[in-house]
């Protein structure tokens, strides 16, 4: 039975389609069935899984508003070596149509189930914004995976979207757990980002994640080659950071480390 994984923030430029990408190729690489589901109308996650955004049959959009069978809109073997759900620009009709729709919050995670036997993961890559797909993304996941920056403000941000996603949790998925917090873009170097992270681990303690993924340009270059950054340098430090992360996730899952994200 697939685990399903939202990475979510709603701040942009944090690391959430770069995450999604790397750990889905990670987990892949552990030779775990994964999908990775693009909610993004900017189909980022689409290019960097080597995928043409502007030539795919299918998008998020056709599961989601015209019931197509989840089985008819999913690019098999990516370069990543893991199936794909596209997306590009007609997802943003996606999120208005949702409003006309019968039972919009949970579309996604009815959609998912005739494959979830299939797989062992399902990374779901959100807009960075808390709109209507993210929450389908909410309710359809099992746990929350969220990137941060550790940046001043971040940890402001990041209580926010906890509640944010507590309040969800408890209307559309009471079952709904904190996946990890994971730090992002770091440079052990910068004296605030170092400052930030001893407070993110004050602040969340066992829910942020050992594995930090450093800033490096691999990480930034791979998607323009269409492939995660473990198929276009595997000796980067960007890709054995999310190698690592995926093995943290593998063994968090099997310690059920995680905490409700619904409040109390
Ligand atoms: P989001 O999906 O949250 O908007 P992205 O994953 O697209 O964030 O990352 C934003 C930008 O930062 C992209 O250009 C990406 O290539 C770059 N980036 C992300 N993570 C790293 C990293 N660890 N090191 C260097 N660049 C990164
Ligand atoms: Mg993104």
């Amino acid at each position: 039975m697939a685990k399903v994984i939202a990475i979510a923030n709603q701040k942009g430029g944090v690391g959430k389609t770069t995450t999604a990408v790397n750990v889905a190729a990670s987990m892949a690489a552990t030779k775990r069935k994964v999908l990775l589901i693009d909610l993004d109308p900017q189909g980022n996650a689409t290019m960097g899984s080597g995928v043409d955004k502007y030539d795919v049959d299918a998008t998020s959009y056709e599961l989601l508003i015209e019931d197509k069978p989840v089985n008819e809109v999913i690019v098999p073997e990516t370069t990543g070596k893991y199936d794909l759900i596209a997306a590009n620009g007609d997802v943003t009709a996606a999120e208005i149509k949702l409003m006309e729709l019968f039972a919009r919050e949970v579309r996604l995670r009815n959609a998912l189930k005739p494959v979830l036997e299939h797989y062992d993961f399902i990374f779901i890559d959100c807009p960075p914004s808390l709109n209507q797909l993210t929450v389908n993304a909410l309710a359809a996941a099992d746990s929350v995976l969220v990137p941060m920056q550790c940046e001043y403000y971040a940890l402001e941000g990041l209580t926010a979207l906890m509640d944010t996603i507590q309040k969800l949790a408890s209307v559309v998925n009471p079952n709904l757990k904190i996946e990890g917090v994971l730090r992002t873009m770091y440079d052990p170097r910068n004296r605030l980002a170092n400052d930030v992270s001893e407070q993110l681990k004050r602040h969340f303690g066992e829910q942020v994640y050992r594995t930090v993924i450093p800033r490096n340009v691999r990480l930034a270059e791979a998607p323009s080659f269409g492939a995660p950054a473990m198929y276009y340098d595997k000796s980067s430090t960007g890709a054995k950071a999310y190698l690592a992360l995926a093995g943290e996730i593998l063994r968090r899952r099997d310690k059920t480390l995680q905490t409700p994200a619904k409040a109390s």
